[in-house]
């Protein structure tokens, strides 16, 4: 199974770096509110340049892991990507829709692991692999 990761990165401006798997690369995006699992919860995501596999992995000073695992790619068109996540936080159907330039929108799909009203990144803010948060 192919591999996400969300690191969350305390740049200039905060934002979660979304990436998948995909093509031999980690194709990007960074979310400044970061995911939810709010299906009514729309999501800026701007498109980021292509990482390579190896900073899956990177955790430093001002980046942590905030959620990592496999995701299935389920449906893929111009314009319009659909994952199924196995993360630690995030599980289950997501869309990322591109809506002009480098904007596209990242919202949970409505099904089993969909949680309305929550708030993830706030209930769990610590790095998977460590705990770690960033202050
Ligand atoms: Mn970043």
């Amino acid at each position: 199974m192919p591999r996400f990761v969300v690191q969350l990165h305390h740049a200039r401006a905060v934002h979660y770096d979304v990436r998948f798997e995909l093509g031999g690369v980690l194709r990007s995006w960074a979310v400044p509110k970061g995911p939810s699992l709010d299906p009514g919860e729309r999501r800026l995501a701007v498109a980021v340049p292509d990482h390579d596999l190896g900073h899956a992995d990177y955790e430093g000073p001002a980046v942590i892991i905030w959620d990592e695992g496999g995701f299935e790619l389920v449906r893929e068109r111009e314009g319009h990507l659909v994952v199924a996540l196995e993360g630690h936080k995030l599980h289950g159907g997501f869309a990322l829709t591109h809506t002009g330039a480098k904007h596209w929108i990242l919202v949970k799909m409505d099904d089993a692991a969909a949680r309305r009203g929550s708030d993830i990144v706030a209930e769990q803010p610590g790095s998977v692999r460590t705990g770690r948060t960033l202050g």
